[in-house]
């Protein structure tokens, strides 16, 4: 259990300004398919699943590592979904100031499936955009099919 919350003593926005490099990069950085564990705070049942992660940088890249450890710090604690999804969107903008960011997860939750309404294979999606990934509709429709493609 001190695994699973172990994102407590992380801090996050530290994690970012620890890689944060000068660079005049202007286009899309986008991590998918991040693996996901984290553990529902309602029930202590585990979900999990996958983050897709994006910004735009403005001035300023970060090693792409950081990102699967923010959200890392922020799955390992006693979680919901929803605030697992906003509380990484509102760290990269804060920390890095990006022109935008954005972040879409899906995830499985053990409290769903074994209990409950007892589904097994349902899936919940979050999605959390700021700045131009909010403001136009095709910045956020090239991530939608970005992370929906499989370009691998
Ligand atoms: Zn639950």
């Amino acid at each position: 259990m001190l695994y699973l919350t172990q994102g407590y003593k992380q801090m996050p926005a530290e994690i970012l300004k620890s890689a944060m490099f000068k660079d005049d990069y202007k286009q899309m950085v986008v991590v998918k398919d991040i693996e996901i564990y984290s553990m529902c705070e309602h029930h202590m049942l585990p979900f999990f699943g996958k983050a897709h992660i994006a910004y735009i940088p403005n001035g300023y890249i970060v090693g792409l590592s950081k990102l699967p450890r923010v959200a890392d710090a922020f799955a390992r604690r006693l979680q919901v979904q929803e605030r697992l999804t906003t509380e990484i969107i509102n760290c990269i903008q804060d920390t890095i100031n990006p022109v935008g960011a954005a972040v879409v997860i899906e995830a499985q939750h053990m409290c769903m499936c074994m209990r409950g309404v007892s589904k097994q294979n349902s899936v919940t999606t979050t999605s959390a955009f700021t700045g131009v990934f909010l403001k136009d509709e095709r910045t956020r429709a090239e991530f939608m099919k970005i992370i929906s493609s499989k370009l691998h």
